[in-house]
């Protein structure tokens, strides 16, 4: 009994890799013991780390010049160790286009604000309650950025940046949620990161894709499990890692390639936005505010033009058997999250559904 589950994260993940994990669980590949209780330095663990490295450098073609680790305290810890890696005594630019871009760069202030350095916002989309990013020749780029900082999908307003902004110095994206949902070019950033628990599995994990060169910069006071370059000598393994959801993960990417791969995916994820974005636009009843060019294929917040009909929205789409399509608090309203393991048939469900429940109460 599965239910479509339109949750932001901890997000659906395949049935059949439930499944498979299910089927592994008690003795895995016939060794008498779970991947759980296994050591994280055993043979057999390695193999498991290494094929899902494998796997994510093949899904994203990642260049050989660039680092792959699996490491633990979610994006929002990324958010600390980017500038006890990469800002030392330099400047940073971050754009804010949402709540998680605007997470990232409170947390670098901290550091700056110790004397590490200095952080500049580019410019944020605050004024149109980020439903819009602010043109380029508006922004105020730093000349010899140390980096620049965006998030290349704000999981809670909805609004994607589907290409990495031209400029001259390395760009770090928090990819969390749109990470493998389609092809991009991994060599035009330095450093991609991107929390498990959308794309990628359980929660747990955090996948950080770092340019070699960018290596060896870390501040003095960073911590050592902070630190990239520790991380890549120690192979992600500095401590325990999150050894289940590591070989979790290695089961989405089985998955995927199954699927066909990014390219594959993604024209299914844009068919899946596009059908609800259409409903969302054919009617007065629902609304999405985002610019149109920005509108994420992989959260979809939308509004209802009464919205003290929303706790019924709520009531009956659980009735109906269509989880988790709360809105965030920010934002209010509803936001149904299609990410990769969400089935087209998913969502041609809640575009039915609400179709009915606007000709019972529009
Ligand atoms: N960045 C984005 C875009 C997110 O959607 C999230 C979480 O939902 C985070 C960062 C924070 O991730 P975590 O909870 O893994 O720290």
């Amino acid at each position: 009994h599965r239910l479509p589950n339109f949750s932001a994260g901890p997000a659906t993940i395949p049935t059949s890799v439930l499944a498979r994990a299910q089927d592994e669980l008690l003795d895995w590949e016939g060794r008498g013991l779970s991947v759980m209780e296994m050591s994280h330095r055993s043979k057999d663990y390695i193999a498991v780390t290494k094929k899902a490295e494998t796997q994510l450098r093949a899904l994203m073609d990642i260049p050989d010049n660039y680092k792959v680790l699996f490491l633990q305290g979610g994006a929002s810890l990324q958010f600390s160790a980017i500038p006890l890696n990469l800002l030392n005594g330099g400047r940073a630019d971050y754009l804010t286009t949402g709540a998680w871009s605007g997470k990232a760069i409170k947390e670098a202030e901290r550091y700056a604000n110790l004397g590490l350095g200095e952080v500049n916002l580019v410019a944020t989309g605050k004024d149109n309650n980020f439903t819009d990013v602010p043109p380029k020749s508006e922004w105020n780029l730093s000349e010899n950025a140390a980096y620049f900082h965006y998030c290349t999908n704000e999981t809670i307003h909805g609004l994607q940046i589907f290409e990495p902004p031209q400029v001259d110095v390395p760009i770090i994206a928090d990819m969390s949620s749109s990470i493998l949902s389609q092809p991009v070019d991994v060599s035009k950033f330095g450093m991609i990161y991107a929390g498990a628990q959308k794309n990628i599995g359980p929660a747990g994990l955090v996948i950080v894709i770092i340019r070699e060169d960018l290596l060896g910069q870390a501040s003095a006071w960073c911590p050592l499990l902070l630190n990239y370059e520790h991380q890549v000598e120690k192979e992600s393994m500095s401590n325990t890692p999150a050894t289940y959801s590591w070989y979790l993960a290695g089961l989405v990417f089985d998955w995927l390639e199954e699927q066909g791969g990014v390219a594959v995916i993604g024209k299914i994820n844009q068919q899946k936005a596009a059908l609800l974005y259409e409903t969302i636009d054919n009617s007065a009843f629902y609304d999405n505010p985002v610019a149109h060019n920005y509108r994420s294929i992989m959260n979809v917040p939308f509004t209802l033009a009464d919205n003290s009909l929303d706790k019924v929205f709520l009531e009956e789409s659980e009735k109906a058997g269509l989880l988790n399509l709360k809105g965030h608090r920010d934002v209010g309203g509803m936001r149904a999250s299609i990410y990769n393991a969400v089935p087209l048939e998913w969502v041609q469900q809640l575009v039915s559904f609400m179709q009915e429940f606007e000709k019972k109460y529009g």
